[in-house]
């Protein structure tokens, strides 16, 4: 495998099967899982109910191709429509959220016959030629090389920002005051489209206020610029707020009555539940603004769709937003007890069940300098303690915690202890080598 392929932990783990929250590796330690695989076990591991899906349409054909009607993708599309609240829409299946990210901007650069793109500063949106055309995060672009000329505005990482102390609605207006200005001044006026997560996964589960991406909207509009939310981690209601990560931004949209809403939006991890899905929901005449054919041979198979349908049932008929809401809510409380105690904890926000921990080297002001080897000890911490959890931000000194949405109370107690102990067991290490008490 290539070197660039990074895999977790000094000794890494084999995981050879799951059960609800917990995974077993190889030799047979159990783990509890706040990472679901990034984000893609969205249920439950091993829930029968997918499983049966999936199994029940192996029996009968695993692969058709587009080329004929294929009843779950039909049934999948239909519901993904409904469910996206953007009106006349129609739904492409991918096998990845990648390419996803490729089709919207492809989407909206024949729509828009530009090849202009605004995104967020660290922002991620996938791992191809054309996704690292809009990734915000040195870490994660090998190349310069782009089909896609981009433009990248402040808002999505705000305890990094210039405007970091500003209150919200200062806060928002000086990102909006910068879209402005980057249209103006750096574009060549008719851009295609903006692209953005509302929580950014990659980057560390970082995010803007409320209302950010509703009042981008309003620039957008003016310039006649399409908004395309990457809801890849951030949909299916990990947030517990809201359905869709970008609800959040448009007053009234919880409740089903937008004011406005994205004109095109990505899925893929969690729908399938690990089942390789991904795809995209858009305007008719965007979707069908492509001026050429297009397939995907594995996109919206029999077997990913039924294993889909069955995941969304699942998870709808379960009301795993709401348990996100309440176990999520829960879970930050925790953790902002954790930070006013503990030096190396810089930052605690995120939504739902997707919440971030940024480790900062205490002493070192605020914002803190990014501790990466802090993060590194309590990520070895936490698998000796068995809690598996994530890693990420421009730094990769941000604890990931997006366990699977039926996490019980009981779970999270569970694994906040096992996390609280080994931040607290790196902060006394980190409390000792700068000579001070850091507990
Ligand atoms: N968008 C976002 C927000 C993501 O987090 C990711 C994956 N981390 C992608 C797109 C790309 O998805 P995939 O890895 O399935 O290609």
């Amino acid at each position: 495998m290539p070197d660039w392929v990074a895999v977790y932990y000094d000794e890494p783990i084999e995981i050879d099967r799951g059960e609800g929250r917990y995974v077993w590796d190889g030799e047979g330690r159990r783990y509890l899982d706040f990472f679901g695989g990034i984000l893609t076990t969205m249920t439950a591991h091993a829930l029968p109910e997918v499983a049966k899906a999936v199994s029940e349409q192996a029996g009968k054909v695993l692969h058709t191709s587009t080329l004929y009607l294929v009843r779950p993708a039909v049934e999948l599309a239909e519901r993904v429509a409904e469910l996206s609240g953007i009106p006349d829409a129609r739904v492409f299946f991918t096998t990845s959220g990648t390419e996803a990210t490729d089709l919207a901007l492809l989407l909206a650069c024949c729509y828009r016959r530009s090849n202009q793109i605004l995104a967020l500063r660290n922002s991620y949106h996938g791992r191809s030629f054309t996704a690292i055309g809009v990734t915000g995060n040195r870490n994660w672009s090998a190349t310069s090389l782009s089909p896609v000329q981009t433009f990248y505005v402040h808002g999505g990482y705000r305890y990094r920002s210039p405007f970091r102390d500003l209150p919200d609605d200062e806060y928002i207006a000086a990102c909006v005051a910068d879209l402005e200005d980057v249209i103006l001044t750096q574009t060549a006026g008719d851009v295609g489209a903006f692209i953005a997560e509302p929580v950014q996964g990659v980057g560390g589960f970082t995010m803007p206020p409320d209302g950010l991406l509703g009042a981008f909207r309003e620039v957008l509009d003016r310039h006649g610029i399409l908004w395309i939310s990457d809801e890849v981690q951030t949909g299916w209601g990990r947030t517990g707020d809201t359905f869709w990560g970008w609800q959040a931004h448009v007053p009234g949209a919880a409740e089903g009555r937008a004011e406005t809403v994205p004109d095109l939006m990505t899925f893929a991890k969690g729908l399938g539940n690990g089942l390789s899905i991904g795809g995209v929901v858009a305007r008719a005449d965007i979707m069908n603004s492509l001026p050429a054919n297009s397939i995907s041979t594995f996109g919206g198979s029999p077997v990913t769709t039924a294993g889909a349908l069955a995941n969304l049932d699942y998870l709808l008929d379960h009301d795993l937003q709401a348990n996100a809401r309440e176990v999520g809510g829960w879970l930050l409380g925790q953790l902002r007890e954790l930070a006013a105690e503990q030096p190396i904890v810089g930052d605690v926000r995120g939504k739902g069940l997707m919440l971030g921990v940024e480790l900062v080297r205490p002493g070192t002001g605020d914002p803190g300098e990014p501790a990466p080897e802090l993060a590194n000890a309590a990520l070895e911490g936490a698998r000796r303690r068995g809690l598996l959890v994530g890693k990420g931000g421009l730094h990769g000194n941000v604890f990931r915690i997006a366990p699977p949405l039926s996490l019980t109370r009981s779970e999270a107690e569970e694994g906040f202890a096992a996390l609280a102990a080994a931040i607290r067991e790196a902060g006394e290490a980190a409390g000792h080598e700068v000579g001070g008490d850091a507990s």
